[in-house]
């Protein structure tokens, strides 16, 4: 229905807004106080997060929500996008937990349109939550998955047989990550036999659980063979959720677990743990497509690996509804009832507009009036006071369901760099690198060339950066290892605060390497990458790799290699 819809759950949903809203100080400062949708898409700007910033800020010092909206701002949600090197802070009003689950809602019944029997089993979802703060007006700063996991909405769900988890809600909420991941992998392999789809929200947790189950399985065949939970689990609401997992010893569960885990290569060990698993689910779309070959390692290729939505913290957006197409064939339709959406369509293809770009009223498309084919930038109007705000996601219409259009996801804005749920551009990854090369300057080296590449390869997953260096002096100047140290150290130091918080306190991405490569790499890849069709006259340095035959190239020509010695300043 409401694909079939679409158009008028839009309009009535931009009219709602505007009704709700249109007293908000913003708002009537383009609409004077009109709901006309008309004017609505004449008057109002399409911003980015600058230019929200300042009220949010208003707000988190106690002023009064309805500067932006109608309703009382209850929480701000911490994105992962960053502005200036700090998270971005997104609004959100109480009823927006119902429109979270509104979408959760739908997934399961999707997926049973596609895999029968998934009411007779558990699933085992590693999910984890990130501590919280509050605003000096006391209102509470946290993810929009910590939101929910916290909520009635998610901790309510007990008796629905489609959302039967493995782990229990103490052990998701313990906000220390490494405890709840050691008890969660237990109580999931405890009801091995009973579970009947693993996953994470995002596919680098999934495989981050799986090489910590790697590390940590010969603790967790203990504690179900002697029926006690290892010491090293402190949090008392983790220790008494865990006491009916681990009631009694088991030892036969145990040796299966030790002949699984402790013969052969772990290529396909997921099937043989969980062996009536019917699918793995997590975001495998956008810069999480780099883990599909891991996952398929672990999966044995086997088990079909589901991207089920898209959502950010601004709004839940859409689901996926063929669910068990190949992760690179995703689309998600877009649900014409979880905000106002428009788009700028992207005239030259992939030609990515900046931030600083002023985009016109009048270039908006609405959500019914997107083209097959055609990439666009996604900008949403929420009730929660964001207004043609510049979500920063690149989507291509791939076609439309009913009179919904669906998108595959193509990039997030800019971003070149991505392990976890850290960003970074290609202007961040420039300023972090001449803060470091200075360090160079002053020891009579200068940095010729460089770029970069996520390196996925170890978990955490971690960034490289190849440098190619030159001597000031004559003669051949040994490099000092310590020098190199340093300049990884003050990379990380000047990269935005959500890569520092993964690196420092999360540990979802590891040190940052410097690969120094011999003198005329770059040469060599600028011969390549022309020799691949780019035009000579137009050749920039790519600030990131991503082609095979490129990175093998600059692998091939590094002569030493350093990593950061410690993690970056990082504080809350
Ligand atoms: P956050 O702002 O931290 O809530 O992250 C939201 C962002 O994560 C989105 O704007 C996307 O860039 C990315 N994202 C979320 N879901 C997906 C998905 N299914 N596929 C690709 N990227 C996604």
């Amino acid at each position: 229905m409401l694909t079939v819809n679409a158009k008028e759950a839009q309009q009535l949903i931009l009219t709602k807004i505007l009704e709700r809203n249109q007293a908000s100080e913003y708002l009537s400062k383009f609409m004077n106080r009109s709901t006309n949708t008309s004017t609505f898409k004449r008057n109002v700007p399409v911003v980015t997060y600058d230019v929200v910033q300042p009220y949010i800020t208003r707000i988190s010092t106690g002023e009064d929500s309805s500067i932006i909206s109608g309703d009382r701002i209850v929480e701000l949600l911490r994105s992962s996008g960053t502005s200036r090197g700090e998270p971005r802070l997104m609004p959100a009003i109480s009823e927006d937990l119902d429109r979270r689950t509104y979408l959760y809602s739908l997934l399961m019944p999707i997926m049973n349109k596609y895999v029968s029997g998934l009411g007779e089993g558990k699933a085992m979802y590693l999910l984890f939550v990130k501590a919280e703060t509050l605003t000096n007006s006391g209102i509470p700063v946290r993810s929009v998955l910590t939101s929910y996991y916290k909520s009635p909405h998610f901790l309510h769900r007990k008796h629905d047989l489609y959302n039967n988890y493995t782990s229990p809600d103490e052990v998701i909420l313990c906000p220390d990550s490494q405890q709840s991941m050691y008890c969660q992998l237990l109580c999931g392999l405890v009801e091995r036999q009973h579970v009947l789809r693993l996953g994470a929200v995002f596919a680098s947790a999934f495989l981050r659980s799986i090489s910590f189950l790697e590390l940590h399985w010969c603790d967790l065949v203990t504690d179900i063979r002697n029926g006690k939970l290892n010491p090293n689990v402190t949090n008392t609401k983790c220790r008494l959720a865990m006491e009916c997992f681990l009631a009694l010893p088991n030892p036969e569960l145990a040796d299966e677990l030790e002949e699984i885990c402790g013969c052969g290569p772990w290529k396909g060990i997921l099937g043989r743990l969980w062996p009536n698993v019917k699918y793995i689910e997590a975001v495998l779309t956008g810069t999480m497509a780099q883990y599909i070959p891991m996952l398929e390692f672990y999966s044995g290729g086997r088990i079909p690996l589901v991207c089920t939505m898209y959502a950010s913290s601004e709004s839940y957006f859409g689901v996926n509804l063929r669910p068990l197409c190949k992760p690179t064939d995703v689309s998600y339709t877009i649900l014409p009832n979880m905000a106002y959406f428009e788009f700028i369509p992207l005239e030259d293809g992939l030609r990515v507009t900046d931030d600083e770009e002023v985009v016109g009223n009048d270039k908006l498309v609405s959500l019914v009036d997107v083209k097959v084919g055609c990439y666009y930038e996604l900008v949403v109007t929420t009730f929660s006071g964001l207004y043609r705000y510049r979500v920063g996601d690149v989507l291509q219409v791939t076609g439309f369901y009913n009179h919904a259009p669906q998108f595959k996801f193509i990039c997030r804005r800019n971003v070149i760099l991505s392990i976890d749920t850290d960003k970074t551009n290609e202007e961040d990854l420039h300023n972090s690198v001449t803060r470091a090369k200075k360090i160079l300057e002053d020891r009579n080296h200068i940095l010729l060339e460089y770029t970069s590449y996520p390196d996925t390869s170890t978990v955490p997953g971690h960034y490289v950066l190849f440098w190619e260096i030159k001597s000031t002096c004559e003669g051949v100047q040994p490099l000092d290892p310590q020098l190199l140290e340093s300049c990884c150290v003050s990379v990380e130091e000047s990269l935005d605060y959500i890569y520092r918080r993964c690196r420092a306190h999360d540990k979802s991405v590891g040190p940052l390497e410097i690969r120094v490569v011999e003198a005329g790499a770059f040469d060599a890849l600028m011969d390549l990458l022309v020799s691949q069709g780019s035009s000579i006259n137009q050749y920039k340095t790519p600030r990131c790799i991503e082609s095979g035959l490129a990175l093998k190239l600059l692998n091939s020509k590094v002569t030493a290699s350093f990593f950061s010695p410690r993690d970056p300043e990082w504080t809350m």
